[in-house]
């Protein structure tokens, strides 16, 4: 919660805002966390003294919920944004204001010169500070648009926004307009459009007047909730990956909880707890007539032999039945020649193709030694992407029984996207013809077969569970990097560096940790298929010749329904809601 608490009472951010909509349990625990901590005025008579800042900063469990490579990418993208105003000859204003989280009066002071700057029919209002008490918030940029009559004369301010996602997102666009909304009230005339800079280049421009009508509404609502604040308890949903209260609503919720069960979805957890299961050990037990309305006998008993699996001694188990063509029957025997592919890919380091760079392309063949070309920009990708495909298709043309081993779909996904990237539009067609065919071919997707093919007590199948499975151990030192998100991590630090040296251990400490990544690889793979000769012919079925929607699509459509149902029922019912 950004709140400032001043004298004047609470004030409140965009992100308060959008962290309500997310989750009103978040609201309710940061409002009982700024009650405990609000300052008490020795003078509550004196406005000055009385004001003060109570600050719960954006943190979730293992730290900032913006991780440094976004916060470092998103003020990069911000003065780029800056810099192209002035090259088109426009006046930039900066609005100074304290370093840190704001306090009462900083925002004043702020909210004073924006005004000035505004007054005075500047260009362009760099930072500019907004306060409609109880709102407030930090545009990051007002540009003056002539021919709109407002207080300030014949022009008015619009809001324009930089951030670093290649689409427009709601949240964006709500952020946005609550920032109009003060703006509004400011210049005495509505802002004529928010503008999202997205991290493309591109602006994507949307009339204020089409989103403001929403957000007025959930600031109404959101004002009531915390005025009266009502009881909440926490349930799962996606707002929790970047949730200061992580740590406490998973004690809550414990060990013992649904939601800990391999591929339970948060709908599916609401399903069992209408249906009284509301623990891993319950669901393990539950008999046939547990299985929840609207729930498919196929998918009660995948999640229940799951939950078994997850409160038994066993390390892991076969599946019984399990597909010929997707479980463990499909690994290949090992053969001299097969290859072990992994890309380390950095998803803000963005070409102008693609929000992703993947800077390092490497494999092992089959006794584990190592390959790998670094990739420091698109040019160099796609040079890495030649010397790969060009290794491919050499050992295809040779023939042998050999395969191509990798672990869940991303070094797939990423085939595809530089050939369809590439500059030349034939050329990038031949690519990705030739990738389609090695893929359907010569590769295996061994996560794929371990989905379909083993269920885990752990209830993950992450490579560096399954690795453990397969006996492969990491050293326990690795130096700088040990997961994949500190793989990123470790590549921005040297993508920003200017220091060799430092720049020569990052990437040294990534390189290290992406051979052991295909050397896991291999591992898994020998032992996958070794333990797939514990399957007997019983074991194994044939999928049906036409497949009847999946569980997961069906699941979709009645979820579809019912909020439909929902929708349609309060617009006929309330029209408040409706506006
Ligand atoms: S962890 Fe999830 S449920 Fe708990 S407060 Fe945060 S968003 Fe809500």
């Amino acid at each position: 919660l950004r709140v400032l608490h001043t004298a004047e009472g609470v004030w409140y951010s965009a992100t308060d805002l959008l962290n309500w909509m997310g989750c009103a349990h978040r609201t309710a625990l940061d409002a009982d966390a700024l009650d405990s901590r609000a300052p008490r005025s020795k003078d509550p008579e004196g406005p000055e003294q009385a004001a003060d800042v109570v600050e719960l900063r954006p943190y979730g469990p293992d730290g900032p919920v913006f991780s440094a490579p976004e916060t470092a990418r998103g003020d990069m993208h911000e003065r780029a944004m800056r810099q192209s105003l002035e090259a088109q000859g426009l006046h930039v204003e900066e609005i100074s204001r304290e370093s840190g989280f704001p306090t009462a009066e900083g925002v004043r002071a702020a909210v004073e010169r924006t005004r000035e700057a505004m007054r005075a029919g500047v260009d362009v209002v760099f930072q500019a500070a907004l306060l409609d008490a109880p709102w407030f918030g930090f545009a990051d940029f007002l540009v003056r648009v002539d021919g709109v009559a407002s207080d300030f004369g014949d022009f008015a301010y619009e809001i324009r926004d930089t951030k670093l996602a290649r689409h427009p997102a709601a949240s964006a666009l709500i952020q946005m307009a609550h920032y109009g909304a003060i703006l509004e009230k400011e210049q005495g005339a509505a802002p004529p459009s928010l503008v999202i800079w997205l991290g493309t280049g591109e602006a994507y421009s949307k009339p204020y007047d089409d989103a403001a009508p929403y957000v007025l509404e959930a600031r109404r609502r959101f004002l009531a909730f915390v005025e009266d604040r009502p009881t909440t308890t926490g349930q799962p949903c996606s707002a929790c990956d970047r949730c200061r209260w992580q740590g406490v609503c998973s004690a809550e919720w414990g060990d013992a909880d649904l939601i800990n069960v391999h591929r339970l979805t948060r709908q599916q957890r609401l399903q069992f707890q209408d249906s009284r299961i509301a623990t891993i050990e319950q669901l393990a037990s539950a008999p046939n007539t547990a299985r929840p309305t609207g729930m498919s006998t196929k998918t009660f008993d995948r999640l229940r032999e799951q939950a078994a699996v997850q409160t038994g001694t066993d390390p892991f188990v076969l599946i019984r039945p399990q597909s010929r063509a997707k479980g463990l029957a499909r690994v290949p025997a090992p053969d001299p020649g097969d290859i072990y592919f992994d890309l380390e890919g950095d998803p803000f380091a963005g070409t102008a193709t693609s929000a992703t760079l993947d800077y390092l392309w490497a494999y092992c063949d089959a006794t584990g030694t190592t390959y790998a070309r670094w990739a420091h920009d698109e040019q160099e990708e796609r040079a890495a992407f030649t010397w790969f495909m060009e290794t491919l298709q050499k050992k295809d043309a040779e023939g042998g029984d050999w395969h191509l081993y990798h672990y869940n779909s991303y070094e797939v996904t990423s085939l595809r996207r530089v050939a369809d990237n590439w500059p030349d539009p034939v050329r990038g067609m031949a690519w990705r013809n030739e990738v389609d065919r090695l893929v359907a071919s010569r590769f295996v997707d061994l996560y794929f077969v371990v989905e379909n093919g083993i269920r885990t007590q752990k209830g993950t199948t992450s490579l560096k569970l399954v690795e453990r499975l397969a006996g492969y151990e990491r050293p326990s030192v690795e130096g700088v990097v040990a997961l994949a998100a500190d793989s990123i991590v470790a590549y921005e630090q040297y993508v920003m560096s200017d220091d060799d040296d430092l720049k020569a251990r990052l990437l040294e400490g990534i390189r290290v940790y992406n051979e052991h990544d295909v050397r896991a690889t291999l591992a898994t793979h020998l032992w996958l298929h070794a333990v797939s000769a514990e399957l007997s012919q019983a074991d194994l079925e044939d999928e049906p010749e036409q497949s009847p929607p999946s569980e997961k699509s069906l699941e979709r459509v009645a979820l579809i329904a019912a909020m439909r149902d929902r929708l349609l029922a309060a617009v006929t019912s309330d029209s408040g809601a409706r506006a």
